[in-house]
């Protein structure tokens, strides 16, 4: 899954991706064996981790993948020929299995049946947890039992998104859509393609588009402000769904004069409006702002937009003596992977250094991470040698993370990354 700034229109922010070369596979329109499932053997430290709740075992930890095509549903082994569960099986990435269950399923039928039955319940979840909201994550992946599939609903429209093999196996795919069409009655469904991703599965080339109805473009309202949404290719729109709920939480803390440092399409900006006097947005792509002033007309806000590097915008405004009452930073994955982690915590602190040298007594800040290697501990700690340096007070009024309809699986912890702080700030 990706990072916000290289694909904003996707609204994912992490990457459960990594790759081993080999050649190229065609897989395209290949039935999966109807019956008999092949097995992979997994070693010691792969049968430790499945037992241990996670759902990955890496290529390394594989003994054999005997007669396993790719992207086929496995039976999966330890040494000792002990079963573990059925997975998802990839011949590309360095996640060579995806756990489904852990029960031994018979027959590729049986796959298409449970499949069918995760999507009616990951439905039925969201029915329960999402409030006020007509967008919001259907479907996400691992932490909806359905490892490599994202589905997204924007009112009317459903984005569909496969990042793996498994899942783009024509029956599998005609499944899901199928089913998605059945219990959500969608006016249309965008497959959103990440070139990127498809090469990292050797996948075959596909476009993105509209594969069922044919509007690609909606309105969408969530905690009452109105979004536009539209898929098409140029004109890419949306919200991060993950910060819905942050959205929120952010405009029951907001006063005063407001800055919204890497605004995107205005999500934070337009929760903020109506408690505050003044918001300004900041952020480095024009498109984004541009989709965020009609988002403004479109909830009748005023809201001022600045392209800008935030980074040079903080140092200016902060030598400049500028004062706000509330603060957002929502600033793309700094740390795409480990080794980047220490330039990351950099980053971070020193945007909260100058937020929080910018805010004035009883001021709010809403700091956030979506780097899934940079954790809420990492993220904390950072945060507090900022509110040293910069000789304030800060007193944390939430610890938040990513919406309830991007759950976190408790032995998976690659599915929680966004974090999210409100802090009120003291001199
Ligand atoms: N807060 C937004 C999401 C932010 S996504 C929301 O809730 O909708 C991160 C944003 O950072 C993207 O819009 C990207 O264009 C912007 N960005 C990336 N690097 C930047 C930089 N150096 N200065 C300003 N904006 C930047």
């Amino acid at each position: 899954m990706q990072v916000k700034d290289v694909h904003p229109h996707i609204l994912l922010r992490f990457s459960l991706h990594w790759v081993v070369p080999s050649r190229k596979l065609e897989l395209a329109g290949k039935p999966l064996a109807a019956s008999a499932l092949a097995h992979v053997l997994v070693n010691a430290r792969g049968a430790a981790r499945l037992r241990g709740g996670h759902v990955w075992v890496y290529r390394s930890d594989i003994v054999s993948a005997g007669e396993a095509q790719p992207g086929a549903v496995v039976l999966v082994r330890d040494e000792r020929g002990k079963h573990l569960g059925t997975a998802l099986y990839s011949s590309s990435s360095q996640i060579a299995i995806r756990l489904l269950t852990r029960e031994a399923l018979d027959s590729f039928d049986a796959l298409l049946a449970l499949i069918r039955r995760r999507i009616a319940e990951a439905i039925a979840y969201r029915e329960r947890v999402v409030r006020d909201s007509d967008a919001y994550r259907v479907i996400f992946s691992e932490a909806d039992f359905l490892p490599g599939l994202i589905v997204d609903r924007y009112n009317d429209v459903l984005s569909f998104q496969v990042l793996t093999q498994a899942m783009d196996d024509h029956a599998v795919r005609e499944t899901v859509i199928q089913t998605l069409i059945q219990e959500m009655k969608p006016e249309a469904i965008v497959e959103r393609v990440e070139p990127h991703v498809r090469e990292l599965e050797q996948l075959p080339v596909r476009e993105s588009g509209v594969i069922h109805g044919s509007k690609a473009a909606t309105l969408l309202t969530m905690n009452g402000v109105q979004f536009h949404y539209d898929a098409k290719e140029g004109q890419k729109t949306g919200a991060f769904l993950d910060q819905r709920e942050n959205y929120a939480a952010a405009a029951r803390y907001a006063h005063g004069e407001a800055l919204d440092v890497f605004c995107y399409q205005g999500g934070f900006a337009l929760h903020l409006g109506p408690h505050c006097s003044h918001v300004t947005g900041v952020d480095s792509s024009r498109p984004a702002l541009e989709t965020a002033e009609r988002n403004a007309s479109l909830n009748g806000r005023e809201i001022e937009w600045i392209e800008a590097n935030a980074f040079d915008l903080l140092k200016d405004y902060a030598t400049a003596g500028r004062q706000y009452d509330t603060i957002v930073l929502d600033p793309p994955a700094f740390a795409k992977s480990k080794k980047a982690l220490e330039t990351a915590l950099r980053g971070y602190k020193e945007l909260n250094l100058r937020a929080l040298k910018m805010l004035r007594p009883g001021g709010i800040l809403v700091t956030c991470s979506c780097s899934y290697h940079v954790s809420e501990g990492d993220f904390l700690q950072t945060l507090g040698e900022a509110a040293a340096d910069a000789h304030r007070t800060c007193r944390i009024l939430e610890k938040r993370g990513q919406a309830q309809d991007h759950p976190v699986l408790l032995n998976v912890p690659e599915t929680a990354y966004l974090k999210c702080i409100i802090c009120s700030v003291s001199h």
